[in-house]
């Protein structure tokens, strides 16, 4: 058994899964602060999990189409994780091996002048696997071991739906290698998986996720976190309504209902894994890890509503008031519509049952928002 953290102290532990997303990993000080953040804040066994850095899968993303129209040009992909690695004062020819190997890719799309879902998943990869490099180089310039580890080396199995790949089997059941015998803090790609026939799969946007949680069962981690750029699950997207408050404790259920509705807080599909092996769900600050973020909790709170979200049903736009007992605070919200104009044409539930859609005019759905924040969760307003 290898040794792994801090140097040396450790053999096998609790284990904690904590994914970083592109928002944590700006920069060069992004990355140093997640380094910072695992250290002190990850536990006895810290399986750090990471998408790529901000705005590289976009980047792939075009390449990929460019060199499917004829143009091969990667410069924007490679100056980015160079700059970072400058930021870090890292080897710049750290990712070089990954840039050649990108580079050939996008001229065979360019000789055959079509992009096809493998490729593209191919060409995607290269976000995460770049940033798990740059993360572990992060760890080791701080004298921390870690071991930068593509997710599929673990056995992380897919069905071959390119681009929205869903995983085979219960995760624990592929896992291929134990995540002790990785030396030092392992830093896992997320997003990223193999298909039956060994092709690279993805799984789906913003599907790192997914990835940490499905690895926390896997693992039969203690806990699996999710670092995020804002202070936990929200009660509003604060884009839109800068009072938004942090939900201190959340239940699966109307997490889930959320991500359906499309907060974009937490992938959908990735609170599961978690709930089927009981792992402790949070989602934390990744500015300030003192705050405690949202906990994720299977019982049903029975709070009332917890959240607002602007969405579409039925192809109208729609204010949703989320969670369980939510009858009264609608006649609530309808009112703070009327008195601003704004009323509500027509009402609706949820699948679920745990979301009260209150249909507005089109173009009004965002002050509806608002007004009905205002009412439900900002008293004395
Ligand atoms: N890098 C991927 C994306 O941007 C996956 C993720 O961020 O979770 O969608
Ligand atoms: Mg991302």
């Amino acid at each position: 058994m290898r040794a792994r953290y801090p140097l040396g102290a450790m053999e096998q532990g609790v284990i904690k899964v904590m994914k970083f997303g592109g928002a944590a990993l700006r920069d060069g000080p992004g990355v140093r602060r997640v380094v910072d953040i695992v250290t002190h804040h990850g536990g006895e066994a810290p399986v750090v999990v990471v998408s790529a850095l901000e705005g590289v899968t976009d980047l792939l993303v075009d390449a990929a189409r460019a060199a499917a129209r004829g143009e091969v040009n990667s410069d924007a992909i490679r100056i980015r994780h160079r700059s970072v690695l400058a930021q870090l004062s890292a080897d710049p020819e750290l990712l070089d091996r990954y840039s050649r190997e990108l580079s050939l890719i996008l001229e065979s799309i360019r000789g055959r002048r079509e992009l096809g879902a493998v490729e593209l998943d191919h060409v995607l990869s290269f976000g995460e696997r770049a940033s798990a490099r740059i993360v572990a180089k992060c760890f080791e310039n701080q004298g921390i071991m870690a071991t930068p580890v593509d997710s599929y080396d673990l056995g992380l199995k897919t069905d071959s739906n390119h681009r929205n790949a869903r995983p085979l089997s219960p995760a624990r059941a592929t896992l291929e290698r134990s995540i002790w015998e990785i030396p030092g803090i392992p830093v896992v790609t997320g997003f990223l998986a193999k298909d039956g026939e060994g092709n690279l799969t993805t799984l789906g946007r913003n599907g790192s996720d997914l990835s940490a949680a499905l690895l926390a069962e896997a693992v039969e981690a203690e806990a699996v976190e999710f670092w995020k750029g804002v202070p936990g699950v929200l009660s509003a997207d604060p884009a839109v309504v800068p009072e938004a408050r942090s939900i201190e404790r959340l239940c699966f259920a109307d997490a889930e209902e959320l991500g359906h509705l499309g907060a974009r807080i937490l992938h959908p599909d990735a609170i599961a894994p978690a709930v089927r092996a009981g792992v402790e769900v949070r989602v934390r600050f990744v500015k300030d890890p003192s705050h405690p973020g949202t906990v994720l909790v299977k019982e049903e709170l029975g709070v009332g509503p917890v959240a607002v979200v602007a969405t579409v049903h039925e192809a109208r736009e729609a204010v949703a008031l989320v969670g369980a007992n939510n009858e009264e605070s609608g006649a609530l919200a309808r009112r703070a519509l009327e008195e601003r104009g704004l009323s509500a044409d027509w009402t609706g539930r949820s699948k679920s049952g745990r979301a009260v859609f209150l249909g507005v005019k089109p173009g009004e759905v965002l002050e509806a928002l608002r007004a009905v924040h205002g009412a439900l969760f900002e008293p004395g307003l």
